[in-house]
């Protein structure tokens, strides 16, 4: 394959299974002359065991403003660079947000290289709703910042994806069961790819039940899923349904849901929620 001068490459690699690693991906790392990645000595096993020869350089939180700048230099040069993390997709609770953002402010071409990534590997093998959801990334370390986070979350409809560290998991779910209720569906996916992959739905208390009784489930890397809230449809009735459809031909949404609300008495939030539902 020919690679793009001037271009940068944001390339996924695997998230445990060295079988994920796609062929254009193998090619494009060859075919660069120059690899950012979040750890040279990570990334390093994986070029070597694809006998893989580009020279690489450091871009992780840290330096990532700065060493942009010379990336991007070296693009408008004509040279092409590609951009790894240490697993799955860049930018993806990773680091490479500056760099492709500064990039493309440069007029450079970015090319994604798609691949693995944990959050659309897990929803994909979930059974929750997937037509619609939303990725928090990693929660807030400390409870309060926790709590505050699950909160803002509590009503929210779309399937719900966290990524977890193994040393938070178990308070994590435990927190989780506490805001958004013991009955609602999750589902846990760990290890994905991995030789003890264990995906596992439940309620949020049952899964905080299971994680507690058995510390080989504490292990490895998780992808926490959990159901939306239920949509109270029955408050929607159908005089309400037309009172905000025909607000909504007229208006902004969250007008259109406020004004129907003061009209027919139902709750501003669910209206706005169900009024995001319908299609536009
Ligand atoms: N960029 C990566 C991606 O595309 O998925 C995510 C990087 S983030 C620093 C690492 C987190 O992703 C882990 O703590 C875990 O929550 C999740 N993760 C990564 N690999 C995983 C796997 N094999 N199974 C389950 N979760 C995984």
């Amino acid at each position: 394959m020919s690679i793009i001068s001037g271009a940068l490459y944001v390339v996924a690699t695997p998230i445990g299974n060295l079988g994920d690693m796609s062929q254009r991906a193998i090619e494009v790392l060859s075919g660069v002359v120059l690899i950012a990645a979040e750890d040279k000595r990570h990334s390093g096993k994986l070029l070597h065991h694809f006998d893989i020869k580009t020279p690489t350089m450091a871009l992780h939180d840290h330096n990532e403003r700065a060493v942009s700048e010379s990336i991007v230099a070296r693009l408008l040069g004509g040279e092409a660079v590609a951009l790894v993390s240490d697993a799955g997709t860049p930018l993806i609770s990773d680091p490479g947000y500056h760099l492709v953002a500064q990039v493309r402010a440069a007029g450079c071409r970015v090319i994604p290289v798609p691949g693995a990534s944990a959050l659309l590997a897990a929803l994909s093998a979930s059974g929750l709703p997937s037509d619609r959801f939303i990725f928090e990334g990693f929660l807030p370390a400390k409870a309060g910042a926790r709590n505050a986070r699950l909160e803002q979350l509590q009503g929210e409809h779309r399937t719900l994806i966290f990524y977890e560290a193994p040393h938070r998991i178990v308070e994590s779910v435990a927190a989780m069961t506490g805001v958004f209720g013991a009955d609602r569906q999750a589902v846990i996916a760990r290890e994905l790819t991995k030789t003890f992959e264990t995906i596992h739905g439940d309620t949020l208390a049952g899964l905080s039940t299971w994680l507690k009784s058995d510390a080989n489930q504490q292990r490895g890397e998780f992808v926490v899923m959990v159901a939306g809230a239920p949509l109270e449809d029955q408050e929607v009735d159908a005089e309400t349904e037309r009172v905000l459809r025909l607000l909504l031909a007229e208006m902004p949404l969250k007008q259109a849901a406020t004004l129907a609300a003061k009209i027919t008495g139902v709750k501003k939030n669910l209206l706005y929620q169900f009024a995001l539902q319908l299609p536009r």
